[in-house]
Parts: C-alpha cells; structure tokens; sequence
C-alpha cells in the first residue's frame, strides 16, 4: 500500500509521524473521510471546502491548495489501483514539544490513505438497523464545535462505547439542551406524514456531505425536506428514521433503544432516497 505523505508516495511501512506531533499528543488536527465509486472522488470540492472551514476555525495553515491535494487524493487512488474505496484524508498541527501551544509546532503534516471501505453489512440496508440514545452529550457548539471535523473524536467515541455495549451500531447524540444532534459518524434523519427532517447545523453537528446531498436530492423529488429541531418524543413517533453518511450512505433504523420505528422495517422513504442517493453516484454530479 502507498500513503500519500506530505507530498511523496511511500510504502505504508515508511508512513511515519514524530511522536511529537500535536495530532498526536492532542487530537490536534482536522480530517476527512470521502468515498471513491468508480475511481472518481465523491463530492471532492465539497469534502476539500470543508476540510479547509474545519482548519480555518483551528488556525491550522494546510500548505498545500485545495487542487493540489484534490491531485494528491487522484494519485493516491491510482497508485493503490482502488476502484471503489475510502479515502482518509489527514492533517495533523505538526511535531512540537509537549506544551499545547500549537502555533508553537513547525509545519503541519499531510497525510492521504486510500483503501477499501467498512461497510455495514448488507442485511442491514434490508432490514435496518438498531441505535440507543447516548447518554453522553454531544459538545456545544461553544466547546469544541461539532461543524469542526477534527482529530479529537473522544466524544464521539465514548458515546460508540455505550453502543458496543449495548449490542447496536450507533448511537444518537442528543446535545445540551436534550434534542437530537447526530450520531456518533452519522446524522439522523426522521420521516413524518412524508415529510422529511433533519436536525439543524445550530443543533450542534457535522455538516455531513451526504445529509447535504440527501436535502437536495429530497428537494428534487418535491419532498419536503425541514432543517428543524428534533425532540426525543419525535424520535419515537417517526414514521422512519434513517441515517446518513460517507461509509453509511443511506441507512434505515428500525430500533431506537428496543421501541420500534414506525412498522419495524426498512421504510419505502428511506428506500427511496437511498435509490435516488445511487443513482445521484452513478451521475458523477458534484453539488
Ligand atoms: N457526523 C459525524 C460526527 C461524522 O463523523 C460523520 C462522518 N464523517 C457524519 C456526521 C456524516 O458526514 P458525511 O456525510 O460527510 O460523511
């Protein structure tokens, strides 16, 4: 396997960072996780856009321009012969010394791997999937910003660690004022008299790429797709509820915390869109 790093491909085994580097003493860093289908970069304008926003806010100077590490994502893809797969693509805040001062720290390090992708089993899209509510917070917008998709990922991961224990895939994060945010790698989406919701980026989440592309793509087939506070109570009178992300694509949850959605099976909403969220692939669209 070659791993793009810091402008030359190296055999996986030469992909090394200093020990002192902030991404690793601090979660100091900003990251992305991108699709590839059928050798093209999913949504890779909006993926790059993103990355940018996420190290803007942290103060983190990327040194390369947003085309050269699109072509830095192409030659890695080609270089491993990935035809369908997963991108991660990484920028830590650098080696420095063990103060958290991270204008302290010299360049910030780039790194790109490019490989095949985790999938939810396909039993899963079929017959959707069963989530918990967490009871761990997700962090406001004044903490650490949830738009913000940085290499810290603990509030994320403590919330998964409830799911793991609890037998399920995923967990949903409510935010400090009790409503729904997102999952733990996922935003959530409901369905209610065929109308569509999805929590608000003020509610404290990722702006996910897919739940974007999913909007839109409700909005063309002229369903009424509301950025909207969502409660507890909504959760579990939804006629649907599904998830959406990078990895997940478009996926159903019948089961939230043992109470069944809506009939209990994968609904023709949810299926619909995930149809129409293929197809959008397929057309090589960039939003
Ligand atoms: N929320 C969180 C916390 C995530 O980590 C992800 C996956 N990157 C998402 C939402 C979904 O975002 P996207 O559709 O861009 O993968």
């Amino acid at each position: 396997m070659k791993i793009w790093l810091n402008g030359k491909l190296v055999d996986k085994q030469d992909a090394k960072l200093s020990v002192f580097d902030h991404g690793i003493l601090y979660g100091d860093g900003v990251f992305e996780g991108i699709r590839v289908y059928d050798r093209k970069i999913f949504q890779a304008q909006a993926h790059i856009d993103r990355l940018f926003d996420s190290a803007r806010e942290l103060r983190l100077p990327i040194p390369q321009t947003k085309q050269e590490l699109i072509d830095a994502m192409y030659e890695t893809v080609r270089a491993n012969e990935i035809t369908d797969g997963y991108i991660r693509l990484v920028v830590t805040r650098g080696e420095g010394n063990l103060g958290l001062n991270p204008f302290k720290c010299s360049q910030p390090g780039v790194f790109i791997i490019a490989d095949q992708v985790a999938l939810y089993p396909e039993e899963m899209y079929r017959k959707g999937m069963a989530v918990i509510v967490a009871k761990t917070v997700r962090t406001s917008a004044s903490m650490v910003n949830p738009s913000v998709k940085s290499l810290n990922y603990l509030n994320n991961i403590v919330a998964k660690i409830e799911a793991v224990d609890a037998g399920v895939a995923e967990a949903i994060m409510l935010n400090a004022k009790g409503n729904v945010a997102e999952c733990t790698g996922d935003n959530l989406f409901l369905v209610k008299d065929g109308q569509v919701f999805t929590s608000p980026i003020e509610a404290g989440i990722l702006g996910g790429i897919t739940r974007r592309v999913v909007i839109e793509l409700a909005k063309r087939m002229g369903i009424v797709a509301q950025e909207e506070d969502i409660t507890t109570k909504d959760l579990y009178a939804a006629d649907e509820c599904f998830l959406t992300g990078t990895a997940a694509e478009v996926i159903s949850v019948t089961k939230i915390d043992g109470q069944v959605v809506g009939d209990g099976k994968a609904g023709p909403m949810t299926q619909k869109l995930l149809e129409a969220f293929r197809e959008f692939i397929r057309s090589g669209e960039e939003l």
